[in-house]
């Protein structure tokens, strides 16, 4: 029997989970996981928050799978730009895409495109050195802000604005973002719903957390958080139960204010040069018992974070769903020998166990079909000789190593580590001269 050549296009968790469980299902495969970034494990590095260095675990996990004989990472090379998908089809038995969802998705009204205008995977990327969004340099001058959206990515934002340098200390917030939010003069963050309390979807951990920062007090209009429904979730339950301490707490006196406004749907971005506020529509019960006078009302605000999902990229030749900004698929099935997995199947939704569950099912499935391979592949050898005709560096395993070692050798006192940020100056950590 021959050796199944496998690649895993994306080397965020999905797709190492992906990678994972082709060497536990598959006798005899072979793995190679690409990025398009010169660094792996996605938003384990450039999406999860800085300061919660305990979720980026996970990356211990990954390292050892990429130390494992039959799996190669090759970093810097981009699916669509340095290789198509055809070609991959041609090379691999299974081509697996683990893309994630890079593209934020749109609030879709006026005033979206003016600068302060921000989605949060750019804003995140920002402040987490991702090289595409190293440069945003946001509109941080101004004493508020707006962050539309209530879930997790949401309170990441705001807790990462919130926080003084000190709390920030032992996160691996970038030097350049972590300047330029001790320097904001911040005293107001709105985090603008556009449901109730009860549909938000923050975890309560997370949520607890804005209970407890040294110079942000949370505001909440307890009408907001009255009485329980019957239908809570659990979650929601434990949610209303924080907001409802938060409400009756009162303000501290702390500089800044964490403003929960629900029940606030985005009408326009407001301003002529930048963004100078938001108009929002009350909407649900608050307006149904007549609680607000007037449905629209502004909130003066110098940059807007919206915080309201993602989509996956558009690459050619790959089937896509424009609708849910999704590769198209069948319960992770793309066409023979091609599967998806991750935010680029299902949209973004789930935390990483939520993708190690979702990837090993995908897995398993596609290995039943797989079988015992009619036709040889070429694999990896393939994909290197394209690579080297089309003089592409990859970044392996080794070279990565390179550049973290040069990161954690950087990291000011009590940090794991200052990221390098720019892809010219990953590469040259990884490769030098070579
Ligand atoms: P999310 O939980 O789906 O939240 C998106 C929010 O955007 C929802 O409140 C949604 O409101 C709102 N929204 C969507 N379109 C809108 C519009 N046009 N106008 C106003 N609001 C709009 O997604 P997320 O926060 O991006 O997080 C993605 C996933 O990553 C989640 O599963 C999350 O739990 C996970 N995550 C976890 C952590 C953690 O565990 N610490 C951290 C970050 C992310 P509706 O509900 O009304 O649609």
């Amino acid at each position: 029997m021959k050796a199944i050549e496998a690649c895993v296009v994306g080397s965020g968790p999905s797709g190492f989970f992906a990678a994972d469980a082709l060497l536990r299902t598959v006798p005899d495969v072979r793995v190679d996981i690409l990025d398009r970034l010169p660094t792996p494990y996605g938003l384990v590095r450039g999406g999860v928050a800085p300061d919660h260095q305990g979720t980026k675990n996970i990356a211990r996990q990954f390292e050892r799978l990429c130390q494992h004989p039959s799996v190669r990472f090759l970093g810097n090379v981009g699916l669509g730009r340095d290789v198509g998908y055809d070609e991959l089809k041609d090379f691999y038995h299974l081509v697996v895409l683990a893309l994630g969802a890079p593209v934020d998705r749109k609030l879709g009204v006026p005033g979206e495109d003016l600068p302060g205008v921000y989605g949060s995977g750019a804003f995140v990327g920002w402040y987490n050195g991702q090289p595409d969004h190293r440069d945003l340099a946001p509109l941080l001058d101004r004493p508020a802000v707006a962050i539309v959206g209530n879930g997790n990515v949401a309170i990441d934002v705001a807790r990462v604005l919130a926080k003084t340098p000190e709390e920030m200390a032992g996160s691996d917030l970038c030097r350049h973002a972590g300047e330029v939010i001790a320097a904001a003069p911040l005293t107001d963050i709105y985090v603008i719903g556009r449901r109730g309390a009860a549909q938000a979807s923050f975890t309560p951990a997370e949520l607890g957390e804005l209970g407890r920062l040294r110079r942000a007090d949370p505001k909440v209009d307890p009408r907001d958080v009255a009485a329980p429904h019957p239908a809570d979730t659990a979650a929601a339950k434990k949610n209303r139960e924080i907001l409802r301490g938060f409400a009756q707490q009162g303000p501290a006196g702390k500089p800044l204010t964490l403003h929960f406004v629900f029940h606030a749907a985005p009408q326009a971005i407001l301003g002529r040069e930048r963004v100078e506020g938001i108009l929002l529509a009350h909407s649900g019960p608050k307006v149904e018992a007549g609680a607000v006078a007037d449905n629209a009302f502004e909130l003066a605000v110098g940059a807007v974070v919206t915080c309201i999902g993602y989509r996956a990229a558009a690459v050619p030749g790959l089937p896509f769903d424009p609708a849910r900004g999704v590769v198209r698929n069948v319960d992770g099935q793309v066409e023979p020998g091609v599967c998806v997995v991750g935010w680029s199947k299902r949209g973004p939704s789930g935390t990483i166990p939520t993708n190690r569950a979702d990837s090993f099912a995908v897995i398993e499935r596609a290995a039943g079909s797989i079988g015992e391979p009619l036709t040889a592949k070429p694999g990896g050898r393939a994909l290197d000789r394209l690579l080297s005709e089309r003089s592409v560096r990859a970044v392996t395993f080794g070279d990565w190593l390179r550049i973290d070692e040069r990161e954690k050798a950087a990291a000011p006192a009590g940090r794991p580590r200052e990221k390098l940020t720019r892809t010219a100056e990953l590469l040259a950590a990884a490769i030098g001269d070579q």
